[in-house]
């Protein structure tokens, strides 16, 4: 068989651990044979990143900004105990941090959903994907612990003259208070990624906020999104076929779960930190949830939700047995392609990712998974527990079949 051609690199950004070990074996077994792969290759595990001062993650982010398509290993984000065992310099910051800052992104999460394992929420039949807008608000809140009786003001001053004052209350007693912001440009980002991912995956989309207790700051979420869904998106979404709807947060959380599922549901920074841990526990796994981040420029960086599964790589290292779960990964490296592949015009690259997927879900589907999924399985029969290789071999065969 003659192996894929591709037009133009993909930018591959590799990690750490045990999702390290599993990025290899998915490029020997399931790409390199197939594929006459193309890519611009960074190497983010941490102690390259420690050897080039970081610098690997900002020419990452910037060949992702230059390619359009980007697949991310998952990478250890250093904290104190980090910083002993690989005797960093210092404390790096998160890579995925890092090139969000660069892309100026939205991250987009979905899970990947299999028969034999159902949603704990029994009306879910198709995934719900969970837009989070990462910038500002409770995250980059100002606060204070009121000590005792005192008056509390919200000021804004310019260069210029105005001022702008609210009273907010006057304390009879000790209290908190808090002070958040978010800027337009940000809010115009967010917005314009939902829809661009909307109309890419052909999914409506679901916008909530409280903007009937939060008249300002709420209310301006909702606008911008309105006003910018009237002046460049509605046309769009009607040509493709799907909706764009706004409403409460409150009446979103109920309509999710009451829902069928096959929507994306874009939510502001707190909403959807908490509402993609629900999400994605109800679905089943954590190592069977995909993400992708996209830019408003339209560049795409696909990667697994989960961590780079430290506890298994420990085990791993000792010679014990592991059985960890690479799907997510699997799908990130299929989305990237698939991507790729429609960028560049080219069918047989979508094809073979999409055959890829495929065999995937009906490998676990006919009983041969890892021992996460094994746990939550309902089939009749028992299933068949491997490791993360023997299930990418196991792939491998039924992909053969396929192409
Ligand atoms: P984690 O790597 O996601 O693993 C947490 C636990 O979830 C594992 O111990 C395992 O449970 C289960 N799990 C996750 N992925 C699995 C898979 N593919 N197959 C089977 N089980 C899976 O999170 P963590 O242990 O909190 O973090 C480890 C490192 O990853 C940290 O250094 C953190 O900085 C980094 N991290 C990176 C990213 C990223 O790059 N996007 C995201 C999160 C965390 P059992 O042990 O019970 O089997
Ligand atoms: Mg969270």
């Amino acid at each position: 068989m003659n192996k894929i051609a591709m037009t133009t690199p993909l930018v591959e950004m590799d990690g750490d651990e045990m999702t390290r070990i599993l990025w290899q074996q998915i490029k020997d077994e399931l790409i390199l044979p197939y594929v006459e792969l193309k890519s611009e290759y960074y190497d983010l595990g941490l102690p390259n990143r420690e050897a080039t001062g970081d610098q690997v993650t900002i020419d990452s982010a910037n060949a992702a900004k230059k390619y359009g398509v980007a697949v991310k290993c998952a990478t250890i984000t250093p904290n104190a105990q980090r910083v002993e065992e690989y005797k960093l310099s210092q404390m790096w910051k998160s890579p995925n941090g890092t090139i969000r800052a660069i892309l100026d992104g939205t991250v987009f999460r979905a899970p990947i959903m299999v028969k034999g394992i159902s949603p704990v929420v029994k009306n879910w039949k198709e995934p719900i994907t969970i837009a989070r807008h990462a910038y500002g608000d409770v995250y980059k809140a100002a606060e204070i612990r009121v000590p005792g009786p005192g008056s509390a003001r919200l000021i804004y001053t310019s260069d210029g003259d105005e001022v702008i004052e609210e009273h907010i209350y006057d304390f009879e007693c000790a209290g908190v208070l808090q002070g958040q912001y978010n800027k337009d440009s940000s809010i115009t980002s967010f917005a314009r990624s939902c829809f661009q991912y909307a109309l890419d995956t052909r999914q409506d989309l679901w916008f909530s906020t409280k903007d009937t207790i939060s008249k300002k700051y709420d209310h301006t979420f909702k606008d911008v999104f309105a006003d910018l869904y009237e002046a460049e998106y509605k046309a769009k979404f009607e040509e493709a076929g799907i909706t764009y709807f706004y409403t409460l947060i409150d009446d979103a959380v109920a309509r999710v779960i009451r829902s069928k599922g096959g929507f994306i549901w874009a939510c502001k920074n707190y909403d959807g930190d908490v509402m993609s841990d629900m999400v994605s526990t109800a679905f089943g796994s954590l190592a069977m949830m995909t993400s992708v981040l996209v830019s408003p420029d339209g560049f795409y960086e696909y990667e697994a939700a989960h961590g780079t599964v430290t506890q298994h790589y420990y085990r791993h290292l000792k010679g014990e047995a592991v059985s960890t779960n690479p799907m997510a990964t699997l799908f990130a490296w299929t989305g990237a392609l698939a991507k790729r592949g429609e960028l560049d015009g080219s069918a047989e690259l979508m094809d073979f990712a999409h055959k890829l997927e495929a065999s995937a879900i009906e490998t676990i589907e006919s009983g041969t998974m890892t021992g996460d999924l094994a746990a939550l399985w309902e089939g009749e029969q028992a299933p068949e527990k491997v490791s993360g290789l023997e299930f990418l071999q196991a792939v491998r065969a039924r992909l053969e079949a396929r192409l």
